[in-house]
């Protein structure tokens, strides 16, 4: 057997097992092994049958017997089948998917059996319960504290992610199987043999036994610990990479940045924050080295980043290309949709309209020019052709869109500054590809309102510099933050009447919705959220005009939806949480949020971030779902502090990365996720990668790591 041997290979799987298998990504035996536990039973307490309830976890020793194989008649799965009987009753053990485990035993036979009570109401049955043969003696003993200690530490049973057809105890036998056939002999440890002594990390072969099949509690959590640090050491392995490769090209060097900075903040009303000014000038001392700029420009919604990105920018669209006495160098800057990319069309035009360049919009339906020909102080439509022809040609100094940016299509003559917002991932690999082949890469911004912990962003964000926006400009409206207990939800909705007959709109959030299964979740969400539009509109704001936006819907009648609500048209947007990305609408400024304990702290803010766009008062009224206090305490948090990214970080301590966010937003994994929590380990991850990618930039001396940086890279782009 080999780690890249296809798992129907070995293992006889039905069609429900096979697209079970498909749908967790493991498709082989490395897969498998790499699949981890997401925690360990104990096995319950060694339990009487009689009085079993669904939901308890039981050890269950007794007779087993009426052994025999079947297919459900509902669902034709095949299911193995037998009753264990003890001194107090009987009750049906039920293999699902794994019939053969029927044939394992004989009739009579005395076993354990470890495992959940499934079952509604008086029909309850062991599901897919772990049974052994045991000493009817040994059992008796159990009641004595010396021999239970000793089951307990003899008994873990590793609890996988499942899916249909693929329960934990198919991966428990199927590892078995594995490790039988010494599957651990001709895999090398993808961590440098120095660094897994240097941080005295198990190495992966017993790591992989650990994790799987712990003797001990501490030795899996060992293991966890250094298959952590695998993932964040590749992950910062190909961050480092994708730095040294950036830091190999040649950029547009320009020198009179900061004069140029200064004249573009004189032109502006209002003076820069000290925040501000501190990113602008990082970034013109960027542009002044021969190397490319890759840099996050991280802050909150409504620090301003926008004015960052125009100063700097108008650095770029008032110097010479390279040894041409006319023309500009060019900058590309892309939004994350079409309504955004259009209001950012806007700003650009006034922060630009007296210089004497050319300002184009480009996206999915429709270009736009500034100035225009006929109408000097507007913007005119101009056809997509003839835009790439200009763009092609240098004549558009600065071209504003969305995705549409990166096509193929589009061809800058010396694209000098490429700026990108909410993007969470825009690999060198799509920076060049904006660039012309053999010319100069593209000075490069990201630019992020999504408040992530520290940990976080030195890893999915290693290979960029960082800077922050840590101040608001000043003179805002605060914003007012209460918890509504469900007693005064009616009172909450006659403040938000009050906030729409002003000539204010809002909108209501619907609950995150646990479930497992990413394929429902839309679903689930959609109609939860058209449910609660449909009771608002009949039963309290009948009138007022209810709009629906959730993740089910398609981006065209997404961006028509906002459009509307830009416009006034929409007085109350019911949403998912999928508005949380950058839409400005200054109007708005209630947020109504359902089951609000069900989000994270970040991404409450987030939301909230959505009706702080004007100097009107904003309101967000939090409806918990709960009296739980510690979910009452983290809204409060909320209520108490307006720094996003020190809510990130209370989010981490108190609930863990995993709850962060949607679990693949960052393309890390949950045990990754963990380690987050750990600055030391992600410290010496980064330090690691970056010391060993200065002397082996092509890894020619560890393939193991560059095989696993690669499958690190697949799950990071395969989603
Ligand atoms: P974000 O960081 O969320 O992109 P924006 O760039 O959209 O924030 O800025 C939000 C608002 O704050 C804009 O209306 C902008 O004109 C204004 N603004 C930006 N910088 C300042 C400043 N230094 N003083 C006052 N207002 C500012
Ligand atoms: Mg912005």
């Amino acid at each position: 057997m080999h780690p890249n041997d296809a798992l129907t290979k070995y293992f006889r799987l039905t069609p429900v097992q096979l697209s079970g298998l498909k749908k967790l990504g493991l498709l082989t035996v490395r897969q498998l092994l790499y699949h981890f536990p997401v925690r360990y039973d104990q096995g319950g307490m060694d339990s009487a049958i009689t009085g079993l309830v669904a939901g308890a976890s039981v050890t269950i020793f007794g007779t087993i017997s009426k052994l025999d194989t079947r297919r459900s008649w509902k669902r034709r799965i095949p299911v193995g089948e037998a009753v264990i009987t003890d001194s107090s009753g009987s009750i049906k053990i039920m293999w699902f998917h794994q019939p053969y485990l029927a044939k394992k035993f004989s009739e009579g036979q005395f076993v354990k059996a470890v495992g959940t009570v499934g079952g509604k109401g008086g029909k309850p049955y062991l599901a897919n319960p772990h049974v052994e043969a045991a000493d009817p003696v040994e059992a008796g003993l159990f009641s004595s504290p010396e021999s239970s200690k000793l089951k307990a530490e003899s008994s873990l049973f590793a609890v996988y992610p499942e899916s249909r057809g693929v329960t934990s105890l198919w991966f428990r036998h199927a590892l078995d199987k594995v490790f039988a056939a010494n599957i651990l002999d001709p895999m090398q440890d993808p961590i440098p043999a120095e660094i897994v002594k240097r941080y005295n990390l198990p190495p992966l072969a017993n790591a992989l036994l650990y994790i799987h099949k712990p003797d001990e509690l501490k030795h899996a959590e060992a293991a966890r610990k250094r298959f952590a640090f695998e993932e964040i050491f590749a992950i910062q392995i190909a961050r480092a990479r994708e730095r040294a490769e950036n830091d190999s090209q040649a950029s547009f060097p320009m020198k009179d940045g900061d004069a140029l900075a200064e004249k573009f903040l004189a032109t502006i009303p209002f003076p820069p924050t000290v925040a501000q000014r501190r990113a602008i000038a990082d970034i013109l001392a960027d542009f002044g080295k021969l190397h490319p700029m890759a840099r996050l420009l991280e802050g909150d919604v409504g620090s301003g980043k926008t004015l960052v990105a125009a100063a700097s920018a108008y650095a770029v669209v008032n110097s010479r290309p390279p040894n041409r006495t006319s023309g500009t160098l060019q900058v590309a800057y892309m939004a994350p949709t079409e309504i955004l990319a259009a209001q950012h069309f806007q700003s650009f035009i006034e922060y630009f309209e007296h210089l004497p360049i050319n300002i184009a919009l480009m996206t999915g339906s429709g270009c736009k020019k500034f100035p225009s020909k006929v109408d000097r102080d507007g913007a005119t439509d101009i056809s997509r052709a003839q835009l790439l022809k200009w763009v092609a040609g240098g004549e558009i100094a600065m071209l504003v869109g969305t995705h549409a940016l990166i096509q193929k299509s589009v061809k800058f003559q010396h694209l000098a500054y490429a700026i990108v917002d909410e993007q969470h991932r825009f690999g060198t690999k799509q920076r060049r590809a904006l660039a012309h082949k053999g010319d100069a890469a593209p000075h490069f911004l990201s630019m992020t309102a999504t408040p992530i912990p520290r940990t976080l962003s030195l890893t999915i964000y290693g290979d960029l510099d960082i800077s922050l926006l840590d101040e608001l400009p000043p003179g805002r409206a605060k914003i007012t933050t209460e918890i509504v207990s469900p007693s005064s939800r009616a009172s909450a909705y006659e403040r938000v009447r009050e906030q729409l007959k002003a000539g204010r709109q809002a909108f209501v959030i619907c609950p995150r919705i646990e479930e497992p299964d990413p394929a429902k979740i839309n679903a689930l969400q959609a109609k939860s959220a058209k449910a609660e539009a449909q009771r608002l509109q009949k039963d309290v704001f009948p009138e007022y005009r209810i709009g629906l936006l959730h993740g089910g819907v398609k981006p065209q009648e997404k961006d028509r939806v906002m459009a509307q609500f830009a416009a006034h048209k929409i007085d109350i947007l019911v949403a998912t949480s999928v508005v949380e990305v950058g839409i400005n609408v200054p109007n708005a400024t209630v947020m109504l949020i359902e089951g609000a304990e069900r989000f994270g702290l970040a991404q409450l803010h987030q939301l909230r971030g959505r009706i702080m766009r004007s100097s009107y008062r904003p309101y967000c009224f939090l409806l918990p779902d709960t009296k739980s206090d510690i979910s009452l305490k983290r809204l409060r948090a909320l209520a108490g502090t307006d720094d996003g990214f020190k809510l990130a970080e209370a989010d981490l301590e108190a609930r863990g990365a995993g709850d962060l966010f949607g679990r693949k937003q960052w393309g890390v994994s949950d045990l990754g996720m963990e380690a987050l929590k750990n600055v030391k380990l992600i410290r010496a991850a980064r330090e690691e990668a970056q010391a060993l990618i200065a002397k082996d930039s092509t890894l020619s001396n560890y393939p193991a790591l560059a095989a696993r940086v690669e499958s690190a890279g697949q799950e990071l782009h395969g989603e």
